[in-house]
């Protein structure tokens, strides 16, 4: 095993704070990632605070990590050593049930391992990426394309596929009337993303504070959900409704945004359940869903697309003594639009 430094939480109200951890041996088909660069996903925050549940502690998180290849196993034949990669949300699964055939290893029946908070083929606890480096499984890392720099990249292996994976599951393509709810870390990406795939993306955000930003970003209209008049406005407006947003909405007022069959996407994960009323359902015969991530292939899907079309995630490269600064910035929607953890500090 080998030990490397760390940024961990300790309880669900402590700040978190260095440590070391240990990673365990290289298996055969394992690789050992200096990591680089590690995106903080708001989901890293429901965790540490407990809003999914009490999680172990302590806890390293991070799943959008960048890095480079430092050693592989005997068996070892998709990377060498030199390669850039990234490692998503979960670094394992059965292989063997139907979603992971399918390469939907995210819906694995016996559930996936997430890339912290999970357990480990060890039996020890996961731990992410706010740290020096980590073994994965090679079958669970991802090639970054050269032209992608490492740290932009590091978004990518969650807000990137979490965005990717239902726009095009909804089949999201010219014209496709898309509204994105929320311009934070996932909700920059939706749009950037919807707009490469040639929707016509309108952002709806709590103020008109980012109005500039969302433009450039690619979306061709942009409304507060402050002001009332939004909804009257836009309703019946759209094929696909995006809801990025970390907190409890009105569902209700955003289903009557979609058009006849439209889908509102449930991406958000709040920590209380929300209600959904009945009638914007039935009477337009729409749609409620919700996307978890992406699988292993459609991942690298995602990022040889983001190459292609120089979709790149806009980022704020931290410090990880700023962590707990970002935390707080991220809570109260200062992101513009993903932090990103340089880990230099922790390689040593
Ligand atoms: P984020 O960067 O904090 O963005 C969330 C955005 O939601 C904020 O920037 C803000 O946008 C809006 N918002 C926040 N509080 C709000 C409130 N009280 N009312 C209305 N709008 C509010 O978070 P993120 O990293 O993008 O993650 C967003 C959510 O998706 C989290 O719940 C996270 O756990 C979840 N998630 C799900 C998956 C999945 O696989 N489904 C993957 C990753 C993350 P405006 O300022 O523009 O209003
Ligand atoms: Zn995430
Ligand atoms: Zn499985």
């Amino acid at each position: 095993m080998t030990t490397v430094s760390a940024y961990a939480a300790t309880s669900v109200s402590e700040p978190l704070t260095r440590t070391t951890i240990t990673r365990r041996e290289m298996g055969p088909h394992d690789v050992t990632i200096a990591i680089h660069f590690a995106g903080i996903c708001h989901s890293d925050i429901h965790t540490v605070k407990g809003e999914w549940g009490e999680p172990a502690f302590p806890l390293v998180p991070g799943h959008e990590i960048a890095g480079v290849v430092t050693a592989v196993g005997s068996e070892v034949t998709r990377y060498r050593v030199g390669d850039r990669v990234g490692v998503g949300c979960f670094v394992d699964s059965c292989r063997e049930c139907r979603h992971c055939l399918a390469g939907d290893e995210q819906y694995c029946v016996r559930g996936m391992t997430g890339t912290y908070n999970g357990v480990d083929r060890d039996g020890r606890p996961t731990q992410g990426g706010y740290s020096g480096a980590i073994v994965v499984d090679e079958n669970y890392v991802l090639r970054i394309p050269d032209s992608l720099p490492l740290d932009a990249a590091a978004p990518l292996l969650c807000a990137g596929i979490t965005t990717y994976s239902p726009l095009r599951h909804w089949n999201v393509g010219p014209g496709t009337r898309v509204a994105v709810v929320g311009l934070g870390g996932l909700g920059h990406m939706a749009v950037k993303l919807g707009k490469a795939l040639g929707a016509d993306v309108t952002v709806l955000s709590q103020s008109l504070k980012k109005r500039e930003d969302g433009l450039r970003l690619g979306a061709g209209a942009y409304y507060a959900t402050s002001d009332p008049d939004t909804f009257r406005a836009l309703r019946s407006s759209f094929d696909v409704v995006i809801n990025t947003v970390s907190a409890n909405l009105d569902l209700g007022r955003y289903l009557m945004l979609l058009d006849v069959d439209g889908t509102l996407v449930e991406l958000g994960m709040p920590e209380k359940p929300m209600t959904v009323p009945a009638a914007p359902l039935v009477g337009g015969r729409r749609r409620l869903a919700g996307s978890l991530i992406g699988g292993i292939a459609e991942t690298q899907e995602m990022l040889d697309f983001c190459a292609e079309h120089g979709v790149l995630p806009e980022i704020e490269v931290i410090e990880p003594e700023y962590i707990n600064t970002a935390y707080e910035r991220v809570l109260a929607s200062d992101v513009r639009y993903r932090f990103v953890i340089d880990t230099a500090s922790l390689r040593g």
